[in-house]
């Protein structure tokens, strides 16, 4: 294909605070962006966002990473990597954004504020009781800025605010929006630089953004409302402007209300993976599945096309088809995509992805090398890695046990087989005999000696089948028949099938 036209090569930026484990949202937020970097061969950068202080929770950076890397998002300057737009982590640049505050403030755009909490606290009751929002009532705005110096140097506990226009509008333009015109007097003035020293989100975002040279600022919808507020920041330090891309937000499955990491609990509950990235992975989901799912949620390539791979959506993703409709989380959809992308697994590298779910589901010896003549057997009837060793973990047992309710399930009470318990017995007395005597054990000789049998017997074949699976296997569900029976060796099978027929034997005989 022809490739097209190069672009001015993208910075984007995935700016997580480092407050919770990475999520579907977050993930999304950092794949268009490194969609973007990639495409136009700019650079995606992590940067984490650590200035809330009381929201900090440690390990969530690492698994913030971790997932990233896991889905095959990875950034080329960040704060484990280091690069020349460092440090990458606010917290290490505490120094810069005070420096930049006191620049507003110098250009009359900020001023300090002294206002203790009592009194905040009595405009912010006064609000509610009236019924109305709550907005700073520019009090420390009339102090004479040599007063307010004079008091900040002697010590006196401070914030800086943003000192917004009290008249007139501002028109900002989101990319998947277009135009958005805000009034004023709507804009608080927001604090930027809290009384701690450490910046608010909207002073240390605008001042990353524009030092690191961030061409694209994409993030969820939930910075919408205070999009025209950065906007006035950037013209406020005379700074141009980034393109701004706000994502549409992800709804519950139920199609109402916005999904958030408080949803996991009640998701799981009802059966699903839940939100964040390290449950799908551990349920068995492939990063390419996940990246798939997630990519056609607020964007689509020509509205038919559902298979994605990573490389696909570099050369294809673009930012004129995001939309601004919220999308509903559909993890049947997720499920789909992760069966599109098992098969789409060399089988190789399937048993190697395999390798750990079999461990961790109670075979530790399992090796890739055991499961590359299982691969083929369930490659195609597989949804997610979990269901390998669920389908085939009998493969690496010795021995098994048979239960009466096997028989009864899927024999006697199958609506498709429909088989009584004596006539599965005698038939499958004369299989074992038969059975004995096959050489070479293969699938195809397998495969002849039943057909032959179910003609003899005068039983169908699904019926005679399905009384051998369950003999043999103690289940109803396995990978195909004569495969396995193959795989497991005459003499694992001709003995459990002894011990399937002597459960059966007994569940004859209290019946009679
Ligand atoms: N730290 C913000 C968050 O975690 C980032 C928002 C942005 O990308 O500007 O939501």
């Amino acid at each position: 294909m022809e490739k097209s036209a190069p672009s001015t090569p993208a910075r984007t930026r995935f700016a997580p605070s480092p407050t919770g484990w990475l999520h579907i949202g977050g993930a999304r937020t950092a794949l268009f962006s490194f969609l973007l970097a990639r495409q136009t061969g700019g650079q995606f950068i992590l940067r984490i966002e650590d200035t809330d202080r009381t929201r900090y929770v440690p390990e969530s950076e690492a698994d913030i990473m971790e997932g990233l890397r896991w889905l095959g998002i990875e950034w080329d300057e960040g704060p484990d990597k280091g690069g020349p737009y460092g440090p990458y982590r606010q917290s290490e640049r505490k120094a810069l954004y005070r420096k930049y505050a006191e620049l507003l403030v110098e250009k009359g755009h900020a001023f300090y504020c002294f206002c203790s909490k009592e009194r905040l606290e009595r405009l912010r009751r006064r609000a509610r009781a009236e019924g109305r929002p709550f907005r700073y009532d520019g009090h420390c705005r009339r102090i004479p800025p040599e007063e307010a110096r004079r008091r900040v140097e002697a010590g006196e506990p401070h914030v800086i605010r943003f000192k917004a226009p009290r008249e007139g509008s501002i028109t900002v333009v989101d990319r998947i929006r277009g135009p958005i015109t805000v009034q004023n007097r709507d804009i608080d003035d927001f604090i930027l630089l809290k009384s701690d020293g450490y910046p608010t989100y909207h002073l240390a975002v605008v001042v990353d953004d524009h030092l690191m040279d961030v061409t694209h600022v994409m993030r969820g919808e939930e910075w919408l409302s205070t999009f025209p507020l950065h906007v006035h920041l950037y013209r406020a330090f005379g700074w141009p402007e980034p393109e701004w891309i706000h994502l549409s937000l992800f709804l519950k499955p139920t199609g109402k209300g916005k999904i958030s990491k408080r949803d996991s609990e009640w998701l799981k509950e009802k059966g699903y993976a839940g939100v964040f990235v390290h449950d799908l992975r551990e349920a068995g989901y492939l990063p390419e599945a996940v990246v798939n799912w997630i990519a056609l949620m607020g964007w689509s390539y020509d509205d038919r096309t559902e298979f994605f791979t990573l490389e696909d959506l570099i050369e294809k993703f673009s930012l004129d088809r995001l939309k601004p409709a919220p999308a509903a989380v559909n993890f049947d959809k997720l499920n789909h995509f992760n069966g599109l992308h098992i098969r789409a697994l060399p089988p190789e590298e399937l048993a190697r992805r395999l390798v750990p779910f079999f461990h961790k589901a109670g075979y530790p010896q399992v090796t890739e090398q055991d499961l590359l003549p299982i691969v083929p057997l369930i490659q195609e009837r597989i949804h997610t890695l979990t269901d390998g060793p669920e389908l085939a973990g009998f493969f690496f047992e010795e021995d098994i046990t048979h239960t009466p309710e096997a028989f009864e399930t899927f024999l006697v009470k199958h609506k498709k087989v429909k088989l009584d318990l004596p006539t599965a017995y005698q038939a499958l007395q004369v299989v074992y005999q038969r059975l004995e005597q096959v050489d070479p054990w293969t699938p195809e000789n397998l495969e002849a000696t039943l057909r032959a049998l179910s003609e003899e017997l005068g039983l169908k074949s699904r019926k005679l089948f399905s009384a051998v699976r369950v003999a043999v296997t103690g289940r109803g569900v396995s990978p195909p028949l004569f495969e396995t029976m193959a795989l497991l060796g005459k003499e694992r099978t001709l003995r459990w099938m002894k011990k399937g027929l002597e459960t059966l034997a007994q569940m004859v005989a209290t019946e009679g």
